[in-house]
């Protein structure tokens, strides 16, 4: 698509959030301002406590900002009702955090094909795409393992497939490789990166690595309360 033509999947306009702790205000989101695209990687950095997981939250309609727009593909979401923002989320957004959270009594291939049928895909197809996601992040012998059966990485890489298998336009993630160690996490980013690419989604990933920061395609720094891009090339 031509440049100029090309519109932001998500767009963050103006996030403010403030919280009460006991007797003191904090500002944790003062105006922060980022517009995704799709197929690109963009990374979340900045220290503990400056805000990536009320970011990610806000951008994943999960909370609601005191002020700025959430805009999804176009949409407003900010004055939508919760079933609305709930829709949007389920059709529209995928998740993965620190912890896998995969379902410990299913397969590695059905906790990729659950959430497909749930929204009314065939078995068939949900296998198909499991498939397919699970054997481009290396994870194609391994489909029928619980995930007790899996290394921490392979779990991970099972929850990216399953946060990926209803198409979404956005995946956001929380430190997905930050229960890792650093060679694993630094295979799993790759993968990651990869999938991203290979799918089209646009991925808002917060990690206080900063040198998986550098590898993805641009980098926002959360600095007192708005987003900040820096070169991938002056972080790490
Ligand atoms: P990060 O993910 O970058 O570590 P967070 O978004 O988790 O940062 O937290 C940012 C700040 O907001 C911290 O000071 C945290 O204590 C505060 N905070 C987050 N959620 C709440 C909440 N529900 N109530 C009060 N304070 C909160």
């Amino acid at each position: 698509m031509h440049e100029l033509t090309r519109r932001p999947v998500l767009q963050l306009a103006g996030l403010t959030r403030t919280y009460r702790q006991g007797n003191r205000t904090v500002q944790v989101l003062a105006g922060a301002s980022a517009d995704l695209y799709a197929g690109e990687a963009v990374a979340l950095v900045g220290p503990s406590g400056a805000g990536k997981s009320t970011l990610l939250h806000i951008a994943g309609l999960l909370e609601t900002p005191d002020s700025g727009r959430v805009i999804v593909d176009g949409r407003d979401c900010s004055a939508m009702s919760d079933e609305e923002r709930t829709r949007i989320r389920r059709t529209t957004m995928g998740f993965v955090y620190q912890f896998h959270q995969l379902l410990p009594e299913f397969s590695a291939i059905e906790n990729v094909v659950i959430p497909q049928m749930i929204r009314g895909c065939s078995r068939r197809q949900a296998e198909a795409r499991g498939r397919e996601l699970l054997a481009a992040v290396g994870l194609g012998h391994r489909l029928d393992h619980r995930p007790a059966e899996l290394s921490g990485g392979e779990q991970q890489r099972t929850a990216i497939c399953r946060a990926l298998a209803n198409s979404p336009k956005i995946l956001l993630a929380d430190e997905p490789t930050g229960n890792l160690d650093p060679a694993t996490a630094e295979q799993v980013f790759s993968e990651l990166i990869e999938l991203v690419v290979r799918t089209g989604v646009a991925a808002l990933i917060a990690t206080h690595n900063m040198e998986l920061a550098a590898r993805m395609h641009r980098v926002l720094r959360l600095e007192g309360g708005v987003l900040v891009e820096v070169a991938p090339g002056t972080v790490g």
